[in-house]
């Protein structure tokens, strides 16, 4: 007897075939390349042209900006269907659910019809640039400084760890324009061909590895007064209130991962022969599998649970850090048993499950550390 399929209660027919389409594009187009875009630290920007075309970029921006046209509900499912097959390689969330949204929920008309409809062709790439060698968790302390010049202001400092750092078009940057503090950060479209920016080698990382992870470097970088986004100072709340966002499209990759590893686990020990059976026979790895299985449909009634409540506009910033917290630790120690399960196959980074494990670690601390997502969830309470 073999269990019913877990359906979320929010996808209806619509979003039923976006998914359909969204994993045939990730399991066509996408999965035979990761092993070549993992080597060159990249995708290949005609990868990104091409889910531009397939109308996978951007499909909760409204239609007048060159997007989809859906909600949040269409961003999640695309999310969920490329960590679901194993990609990790197209950093699809920072790109649509969150550069994206930032120009469409603080920029002009103008920014908007300049900037949107390439970021949902896939023309243009998008980054955001917070961390810096300085400071991560503590976006108080960020010190690229801004100083207005006439009409422009001028750049000079750096950034590091910028996901899509070096196929960006568009770097969402914070930065200083004014006193210290959260009050005197400012956000800055700049542009990825601006004269005085320049960017670091892929950073080496133990997961990820086919996402293009850089620093980058602002010397003397003119951008003009019309690039600031929002008003000046503004840049810390603009940054709260998309973190949310931000927070819980990593809990829906994490998930899909966690149950990809456990998919991928089961079917491994069915087939690895041991000691006159395989290892499915053993009870303890019946056991830890049934264990992984149980925690990963918990984390996602309460995923789904948080993306209904985003789709009505109500995911405040505790649950979303409670649902991130949560995903990413289950997401890290589901997936070390899955490695457990297949030996030293697991430890081999040809094995998907091995590449899931390297890339669990770092979602323990990007989008806000767990800890800080503790701080944040205790201090609702
Ligand atoms: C692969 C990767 C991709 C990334 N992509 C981006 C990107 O696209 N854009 C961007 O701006 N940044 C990006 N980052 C940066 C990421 O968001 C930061 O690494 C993260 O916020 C932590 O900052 P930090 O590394 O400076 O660590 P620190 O701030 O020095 O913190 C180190 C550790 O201290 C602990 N800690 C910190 N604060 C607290 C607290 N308040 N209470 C208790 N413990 C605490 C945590 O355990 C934390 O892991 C990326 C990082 C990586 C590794």
């Amino acid at each position: 007897m073999s269990m019913p399929t877990y359906a979320p209660i929010w996808i209806d027919e619509e979003l039923g075939d976006v998914a359909a389409m969204a994993r045939s594009f990730f399991e066509r187009v996408v999965v035979p390349n990761i092993a070549r875009f993992e080597k060159q630290h990249q995708a290949d920007p005609e990868t990104w042209l091409e889910a531009g075309k397939a109308g996978l970029l951007c499909p909760s921006v409204p239609e007048e900006y060159g997007g989809g046209g859906g909600t949040f509900l269409h961003e999640a499912v695309v999310l969920w269907e490329q960590s679901r097959v194993g990609d990790d390689t197209i950093a699809y969330a920072i790109h649509s659910t969150i550069v994206a949204h930032y120009v469409l929920n603080y920029g002009t008309e103008e920014q908007r019809r300049r900037w949107l409809p390439a970021l949902a062709s896939g023309e243009c790439i998008g980054a955001v640039a917070m961390t810096e060698p300085g400071t991560g968790s503590d976006l108080k302390r960020i010190a690229t400084s801004a100083r207005r010049d006439g009409d422009h202001y001028v750049l000079n400092g750096a950034k590091t760890f910028i996901t899509n750092g070096a196929l960006a078009g568009l770097i969402v940057a914070v930065v200083r324009t004014g006193g210290p503090g959260a009050r005197g950060l400012s956000l800055l479209l700049v542009d990825g061909d601006a004269p005085g920016l320049t960017r670091g080698a892929p950073l080496d990382k133990m997961g990820q590895r086919g996402q293009d992870t850089r620093e980058l470097f602002f010397d003397d970088v003119r951008v003009p007064v019309g690039n600031l986004l929002g008003e000046e100072g503004s840049a810390f709340g603009h940054l709260m209130a998309q973190l949310p966002q931000e927070r819980l499209a990593i809990a829906i990759g994490a998930v899909a991962q966690a149950e990809l590893a456990v998919e991928l686990a089961v079917a491994h020990a069915k087939e690895r022969e041991a000691f006159n059976g395989t290892l499915w026979d053993l009870q303890n790895t019946r056991f830890v599998l049934a264990q992984c299985a149980t925690e990963v449909k918990a984390a996602r009634v309460f995923l789904d649970h948080c993306i209904a409540l985003h789709a009505r506009g109500e995911l405040d910033a505790a649950t979303a850090s409670q649902i991130k917290l949560l995903a990413t630790d289950m997401l890290f120690t589901v997936a070390d048993r899955c490695v457990q399960v297949f030996g030293g196959y697991g430890y081999i980074l040809e094995y998907p499950v091995a590449r899931i494990f390297a890339g669990a670690r770092v979602q323990r601390i990007y989008g806000g550390a767990n800890e800080v997502m503790k701080e944040l969830i205790a201090r609702s309470m």
